[in-house]
């Protein structure tokens, strides 16, 4: 008998297949059809029942392999004919991950779904450089903001005036294509060129690197040590080059 048509969209970290919740895992173990997303570890999609179909929905950047509407549509068409679907989206579902789209798909077919968190980019690099993203006193906000716009090119249209305030530690997703446009506008916006900035480059998997800096050099830096994506920009005042070295190996850090 199949199943009742139900979606769990789950979250799998950030590529550490070991960084995913124990309900993730159970989802993962009773699921009839996961759709997922690009650079989710193999040996997460392993836990799959073997009979489980497997549906590679990723996305490269600038090119799709597969349509949002083929995806809201393979969703619910799969929840109605073979019962329990695990939409496995990289990092936590609800930070840029489209989530809201899916979940309207879903809803509007009638399709019971839950959301299952997952460890977010931002808290996986933070981890693995030994950084807090807040500070009593003097990171008394934290910013999870965008990199590039919605067509997926150029940077995104954003507040500049918020996010050069100095108590802030931002954290940009995507941010890679526009790390020059980034930050010569935060620099432009009031913050301090000399500020510690770093990129961190697949945070959590085997092949992370760590480019460190100042908000002035950190784009010519990742230009030179060819960062690509996934990676993440953090800038702040909890951003600190020592604490980084101590805590990854790969590390390039200005020592002004
Ligand atoms: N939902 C995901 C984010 C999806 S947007 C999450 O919560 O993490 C995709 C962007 O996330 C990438 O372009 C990159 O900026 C960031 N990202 C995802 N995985 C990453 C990783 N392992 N290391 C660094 N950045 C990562």
């Amino acid at each position: 008998m199949t199943a009742r048509p139900f979606v769990s969209f789950v979250g799998a970290g950030p590529g550490d297949p070991e960084l995913v919740t124990v309900k993730a895992l159970r989802r993962l173990r009773e699921a009839d059809v996961v759709v997922h997303d690009r650079l989710i570890p193999a040996a997460l999609l392993a836990e799959a029942p073997a009979d489980a179909e497997i549906v590679d929905a990723g996305k490269a950047p600038g090119r799709h392999c597969m349509g949002q509407s083929e995806i809201n549509w393979l969703l619910v068409d799969r929840a109605r004919r073979r019962g329990r679907v695990i939409r496995l989206k990289g990092g936590d579902p609800t930070i840029f991950g489209r989530l809201a789209e899916e979940v309207e798909a879903v809803r509007a077919a009638g399709v019971d779904f839950e959301v299952v968190p997952g460890v977010t980019a931002a808290t996986a690099a933070a981890a693995r450089t030994g950084i807090s993203l807040t500070a009593r006193g003097h990171a008394s906000m934290l910013v999870l903001v965008t990199g590039t716009d919605h067509r997926g090119h150029g940077v995104a249209a954003l507040d500049w005036a918020l996010l050069a305030r100095a108590d802030a530690t931002l954290v940009f997703y995507m941010p890679v294509h526009g790390l020059e446009a980034i930050t010569s506008a935060l620099a432009a916006m009031g913050r301090d060129g000399r500020e510690r900035a770093m990129v961190v480059e697949r945070a959590g998997t085997l092949d992370e690197r760590v480019v460190a800096g100042r908000l002035s050099d950190i784009a010519a830096r990742c230009r030179e040590a060819r960062v690509g994506t996934p990676a993440l920009l953090l800038v702040g005042p909890t951003v600190d080059a020592a604490s980084v070295r101590a805590a990854v190996r790969h590390v390039t850090v200005d020592e002004v």
